[in-house]
């Protein structure tokens, strides 16, 4: 983007601000600096106002009610899922189903997907990236069925080593598993191109979205995979709900991981019979208020502009690399040219938690540790790192206050000295 267009962009995102009541409370005394995106995202008062709304006057359970306060909250939850279906450009609403959100999404599809086409001797392919969600329930099933883990491994700059990849892929693999973006590194996956190669050795594949769709425009017919995962709260809208995008004619054929109600068109004790999908997936009463929730933030991000968003907090990220870089004694982990907004970061006699620690006194919230990348942070010899991650809301002003912070800090330890 050149810098007419992105001195366009910034004032129309960033006069967003004020949209999220939290970011005006100070914290510690000091204005608060949220950098902590990356675990979850604050919630705009449209958000909100759409949670408190629906309870005040829209509150009944759904699809089996005959009254007319059940039949509108079916439909704000039906409305929901077309919602959900516009941000990943599915091709039909049948092929979302929400879920707590993308541990939960992946769980299902290792639990009825991979339950059913997995056997001994299988492979499921990983990238040396992914979050633990994207590890342990293939885990769990490859134990089960006897099947193997194989990963991918990730270069000095935090990249999927490519041709080792392509190496990787046989006959033996049925699954492949791509964080599509890093929340540990930032690093943005060539997802396209990976499922193409994952496809071609007759796989399927799970991408992990949790970090990208608040982050820039995601299209699942583009990418090509057969699984997309994501959750709300880190699109702006609750905790607790999400989805799992199944493209139509894998998800018709899978069984129902849980059972219980709304899920079933008949039930006797000698045997019971499945709905259709998507219900068939989305067992006892859901978080109806939580796709509620959920459809006004996918509401808000595409009314403010994917395409915006990701310009604008590409812009902050470039600035608060070149920050971070200057800063003797910082060491950047993770740099890609394909990023995302994330600063993944070590510095030179501070353990991680300890500058969190520090930062938060001065209303600078960021998180430190493994990120549940544990693998990843083995990969780079680290325990963990300390990470800012940004959102529509972050400013260049607020990489100004990290690294003002940062050499607060380096100051107490008496490092950081060039
Ligand atoms: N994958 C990635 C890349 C994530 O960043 C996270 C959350 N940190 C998850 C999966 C899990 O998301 P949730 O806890 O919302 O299920």
């Amino acid at each position: 983007m050149n810098v007419s267009t992105l001195a366009e962009v910034t004032p129309l995102v960033l006069d967003r601000r004020a949209d999220f009541p939290i970011l005006a409370r100070p914290i510690k005394g000091k204005q608060l600096v949220y950098l902590d995106n990356g675990a979850t995202t604050q919630k705009p008062n449209v958000v909100i106002r759409a949670i408190l709304d629906y309870y005040e006057q829209s509150n009944a359970n759904i699809h089996r009610g005959v009254h007319w306060l059940s039949q509108h909250s079916t439909d704000l939850y039906e409305q929901g899922r077309e919602r959900v279906r516009s941000l990943l450009n599915a091709a039909r609403p049948e092929e979302i189903v929400f879920t707590r959100g993308t541990t939960e999404a992946i769980n299902l599809v290792a639990n009825s997907w991979g339950r059913a086409n997995l056997k001994a001797g299988d492979e499921v392919v990983l990238t040396g990236l992914e979050h633990h969600s994207n590890i342990v329930p293939w885990q769990m099933l490859c134990e089960q069925v006897g099947a193997h883990i194989k990963v991918a491994p990730v270069t000095d700059c935090g990249e999927v080593d490519l041709d080792a990849y392509r190496a990787l892929l046989g006959p033996r693999t049925k699954l492949v598993g791509i964080v599509h973006v890093s929340n540990a590194l930032g690093t943005i996956n060539p997802v396209a191109e990976m499922t193409r190669l994952a496809h071609e050795a007759g796989a399927l594949v799970l991408v992990d979205g949790a970090q990208a769709v608040a982050h820039a425009r995601v299209d699942v017919q583009a990418i090509g995979c057969d699984f997309y995962a994501f959750s709300g709260h880190k699109i702006y809208g609750p905790t607790g709900i999400g989805a799992l995008y199944a493209r139509y004619d894998i998800l018709k054929n899978m069984s129902p991981w849980q059972g219980g109600g709304d899920m079933i068109y008949t039930v006797s004790f000698e045997r019971s019979t499945y709905a259709d999908v998507p219900q068939r997936f989305e067992a006892g009463t859901p978080d109806i208020a939580g796709v509620i929730g959920l459809d006004a933030a996918i509401a808000y991000v595409q009314e403010v502009g994917l395409d915006a968003i990701a310009a604008h907090e590409h812009d902050v990220l470039v600035y608060g690399t070149e920050q971070l870089q200057s800063l003797p004694g910082v060491r950047l982990i993770g740099t890609s040219d394909h990023k995302a907004g994330i600063l993944s970061f070590v510095v030179e006699g501070i353990h991680p938690h300890d500058l969190g620690t520090i930062l938060d006194t001065e209303g600078v919230a960021i998180r430190a540790g493994h990120h549940c990348a544990m693998p990843l942070m083995t990969r780079f010899g680290i325990p963990g790192t300390a990470r800012a991650s940004l959102a529509l809301y972050n400013t260049r002003q607020d990489i100004d206050a990290l690294i003002a912070a940062l050499r607060k800090a380096q100051k107490l330890f008496g490092t950081g000295q060039a």
